[in-house]
């Protein structure tokens, strides 16, 4: 079972790579992201709780996320692996993640991070808020702080799967299918 943790800054084409990956691996897809957003649109319980946070660009807390995304891989028993879209965003879910999935007898085989330049970032966001509909992408302000948490928060998880030998960069500036070819090719060198 390959369990990948596609990982890269707000804008850094996570989404996108997911789908292509999930088409031609057939991985189950987990965007912790995704999830959130049916919730805020199903009106539930979570959702209420999730979407403050998410307007302001801030984390969900740790354990509310840790939870869902859980019960999330729980509801797919079946799969013969995961792409991890979105998650872990800090240490602690990192080592949650590790954890649970140790209890299964899995393990997270890489995390591919996708690199791609914080200028770069900003333009794509902008664009991407044209046709998102999404609240965060909408406001530079809150684009900024999705920028920060990710440098203040979320980049330090990279740190916990190179210690690992886990760590995988790959350039994320380019075409989609070029992207696509170099994030398939690490996952095919992987033992
Ligand atoms: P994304 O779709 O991955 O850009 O996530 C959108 C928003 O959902 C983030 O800005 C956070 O508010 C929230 N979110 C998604 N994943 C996580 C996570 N792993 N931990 C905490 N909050 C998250």
């Amino acid at each position: 079972m390959q369990n990948i943790v596609l990982f890269g800054p707000p804008g850094a084409g996570k989404g996108t790579q997911s789908a292509f990956l999930v088409d031609h691996f057939g991985f189950v897809h987990l965007s912790t992201g995704d999830i959130f957003r049916s919730n805020i649109k199903g009106a539930t319980e979570l959702g209420k709780l999730a979407k403050s946070y998410l307007d302001k660009g801030q984390l969900v807390p740790d354990g509310v996320t840790i939870e869902m995304l859980e019960d999330s891989v729980n509801a797919s028993p079946d799969a013969k692996g995961f792409i991890f879209d979105g998650f872990p965003r800090t240490t602690a879910q990192a080592e949650a993640l590790d954890a649970f999935l140790k209890g299964k007898g899995h393990a997270i085989s890489a995390m591919l991070a996708l690199e791609v330049p914080e200028e770069e970032l900003r333009t794509r966001l902008a664009k991407r808020a044209e046709t998102s509909g999404r609240v965060d992408d909408a406001d530079p302000l809150v684009i900024q702080k999705r920028i920060d948490v990710y440098n203040e928060e979320t980049a330090p998880v990279a740190e916990h799967y190179r210690f690992q030998n886990k760590y995988i960069g790959v350039q994320g500036v380019g075409g989609m299918e070029e992207i696509f070819e170099r994030l398939s090719a690490a996952i095919k060198g992987l033992s």
